[in-house]
């Protein structure tokens, strides 16, 4: 499932290269990908690209919002009408050997076409994704997204408010709060694992144990990690094949997610994996002592 960073990483791809076009046509390869009537899409203009959490949202024209999420498989990808153009190529999401090759391909489950002839293709393997059309008034009588919690990445997340979004779950472990998307939207378990490193804080302390002072360290390590993450191309950007032969996330600016057993990056001491809320999670016992 892509995190955060790898959503916001396409939202910035897609903006330099859709906003201002018109939607010629849409095709539906899978109509069940697509929730609401696509001919209203139809002859619309892109005004601009934004996310919300892990959602992509695409204001067009005539109040029209389109909404992705792009669940375990999903990915966006552009081409521009002229190979001669071939740089202008986007990929996001989901890594796959086939996603720099030949489009629409056995995954493509939406096209769009733009008035300049490029393409949008919405491709989901495992078929969790969606696509959804919607009136943009109802973006904020969404129920999902209603729920979510504060945009860790707008300025309005100071770590007052976070405080004020922990503080109603107060037994809960302060890892496993991080996780909930009502505390803070987006974050996920590399994030959350990331950030309790980067503020020295045990991932098991409970949230009514916490001081001001740690309120404000979870805040900055929130901020930086997932900067970090945006910055470094997101955490899928690149696989390897681990010595079972299963694949893998090669997470090369990672603290301590997925590196049980390896020596801390600062201290050395070697990182540990624990079972919390049901999710792994690893931390260093020389840095996170708070
Ligand atoms: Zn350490």
């Amino acid at each position: 499932m892509p995190e955060l960073p790898e959503v916001e990483i396409i939202r910035i791809g897609l903006e330099e290269r859709i906003v201002g076009k018109k939607i010629i046509q849409i095709s539906l390869l899978n109509p069940p990908s697509f929730h609401g009537d696509s001919l209203h899409a139809q002859g619309q203009k892109v005004l601009n690209v934004f996310r919300k959490a892990k959602v992509l949202v695409i204001n067009l024209s005539r109040e029209l919002t389109l909404l992705f999420h792009l669940k375990m498989s999903g990915q966006l990808i552009y081409r521009p009408k002229s190979y001669q153009l071939k740089a202008r190529s986007f990929s996001g999401g989901h890594p796959t050997q086939d996603m720099q090759r030949e489009m629409p391909n056995r995954s493509t489950r939406v096209i769009f076409e733009f008035n300049d002839g490029s393409k949008l293709f919405f491709n989901d393997q495992r078929k969790f994704g969606w696509v959804k059309l919607v009136n943009s008034s109802q973006l904020s009588v969404d129920s999902f997204l209603n729920k979510l919690g504060p945009e860790p990445l707008e300025r309005e997340f100071n770590w007052e408010v976070l405080k004020d979004h922990l503080l109603r779950h107060k037994k809960t472990h302060i890892k496993v709060a991080l996780l909930d998307q009502t505390v803070v939207a987006g974050v996920g378990n590399i994030y959350a694992n990331e950030s309790c490193f980067l503020a020295g804080i045990d991932p098991g302390i409970r949230v009514s144990q916490l001081n001001d002072d740690q309120f404000k360290k979870i805040h900055k390590g929130i901020v930086v990690s997932l900067k970090n993450g945006v910055k470094h191309g997101g955490s899928s950007k690149t696989h390897f094949v681990d010595p079972e032969g299963k694949k893998g996330l090669f997470l090369n600016f990672a603290y301590v997610y997925g590196r049980d057993k390896k020596p801390c990056k600062v201290c050395g001491s070697l990182i540990k994996k624990i079972k919390l809320g049901g999710r792994g999670t690893f931390y260093c016992e020389g840095c996170q002592t708070n």
